[in-house]
């Protein structure tokens, strides 16, 4: 677990500023659901995921109920949806911490923030498009060009259950060449072997048995919309057919975002996928439902990679230097902050020159001076910090009228 500090800290804050305006611009409200919940909520959906089994922060609270520091957003917003039955379709965003017990390593932590949408209560493939679509333009938007979109149908439940089958078939059959921890995966899901990175299971991952093999026509047709809605959106996209994804609750569509400049292992900015059975193993009625998380922490780690969106500008627009005891700095910064600027000042009756240090270490472009000169003739200096210009002397009540010009206010 990290502390953010500034300027990063503003960095995250104009991420999520991106990702709202990307995605209220297509209609998505924003909702908030708690951090901890009950532990059921996360355990009934995802048994067989190591986020649920092993991940998880869980513990018993002082009222002695089992509880959970949330390690992903979709089964809350799902909950949600089933305790508050919104009409449909329900189109959501949300952001915030997650928490997941890994080993923390460049881009995995084990609290950790991200961003997320879900549409709930439609099955419709071009809901699919839509909202793989915002994912990739808001990638786009922070200036990320090295991604790649990867992409996969794990057929409806039946289908992916059938497969699920074969795949156990196929490697149980070639269970004594596989890495020991590819021969654990397979005892509790099979589906999760063809993620090995593990260079020993690589003939055997290749070689499997391809979803696509037993789609049927409803899902194939599903697939081949959501296909043909990215190519008209000139949206470009990787088929993956072992893209199976963490969470064991998918059908139909996944997807993920991969960053080109990340290690492999990593290099998921986000994903998602359909998740239509979630609702009904909560508690509600049959409701189909797609969504997507990325992962704000790792985003930002491919921004610098890539050199782009870099912290957004905090200096503050002038600087206020006092050494008549402060009492000035205090009133003016005051009126300034008032009209709109964004202003600072130095405390501890500090010398003018260690005031004038910290006025060129804020980044204001003025500063705006009262000396005892100044002080007795009632006026203000005014002194540009940046580029040319000359300093002038001002009338007292004429500084915020005179800062707000000179910063083009
Ligand atoms: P998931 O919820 O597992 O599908 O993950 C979606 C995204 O969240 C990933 O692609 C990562 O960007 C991010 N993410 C997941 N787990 C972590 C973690 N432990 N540390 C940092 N980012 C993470």
């Amino acid at each position: 677990m990290r502390d953010i500090l500034p300027p990063e800290s503003d960095r995250w804050r104009a991420f999520v500023s991106v990702f709202a305006e990307t995605v209220e611009a297509a209609g998505y409200g924003n909702l908030a659901t708690p951090l901890m919940e009950d532990a059921g909520v996360f355990s009934r959906v995802g048994e067989a995921t190591d986020i649920v089994q092993k991940e998880m922060y869980r513990f018993t609270d002082n009222g002695g109920r089992d509880v959970a520091l949330r390690p992903e957003f979709t089964a809350s917003i799902c909950r949600a949806f089933v305790e508050h039955r919104p009409s449909t379709p329900w189109k959501v965003w949300t952001s915030g911490s997650n928490f997941r017990y890994e080993r923390p390593q460049r881009g995995r932590y084990r609290q950790f923030d991200q961003v997320d949408i879900e549409v709930v209560g439609s099955d419709d493939p071009l809901v699919d498009v839509e909202v793989i679509a915002l994912g990739w333009r808001f990638l786009e938007r922070l200036g990320l060009r090295q991604v790649t979109l990867l992409l996969n149908s794990l057929g409806d439940t039946a289908e992916r259950a059938t497969y699920v089958d074969a795949l156990r078939t196929y490697f149980e059959a070639n269970l004594d060449a596989l890495s020991a921890q590819s021969r654990e995966t397979l005892a509790r899901n099979p589906l999760r072997v063809l993620d090995s990175k593990r260079e020993q299971d690589a003939p055997f991952t290749a070689a499997a048995p391809t979803i696509a093999e037993f789609y049927g026509a409803d899902s194939g047709a599903h697939f081949e919309t959501v296909r043909a809605g990215l190519d008209r959106l000139g949206i470009p996209y990787t088929i993956a057919p072992g893209l199976v994804r963490g969470l064991d609750y998918y059908v139909r569509t996944t997807f993920e975002f991969a960053g080109g400049t990340l290690d492999s292992a990593q290099n998921a900015l986000g994903g998602g996928g359909r998740y239509d059975g979630l609702v009904e193993a909560l508690g509600g009625p049959p409701t189909a439902a797609i969504g997507f998380a990325l992962g704000v922490d790792r985003t930002l780690i491919a921004c610098d990679d890539e050199s782009v969106f870099a912290a957004p500008d905090s200096a503050v627009d002038v600087f206020v230097v006092d050494t008549t005891g402060g009492l000035e700095a205090l009133v003016i910064t005051e009126e300034l902050r008032r009209a709109g600027l964004r202003a600072d000042r130095a405390f501890d009756n500090r010398s003018m020159k260690s005031q004038m240090k910290a006025a060129d270490r804020s980044g204001a472009l003025y500063a705006v001076i009262i000396g005892e000169t100044e002080r007795d003739a009632g006026t203000a200096t005014l002194r540009p910090l940046r580029g040319e210009g000359e300093q002038v002397v001002v009338p007292r009540a004429e500084v915020v009228a005179t800062v707000t010009a000179a910063t083009g206010g």
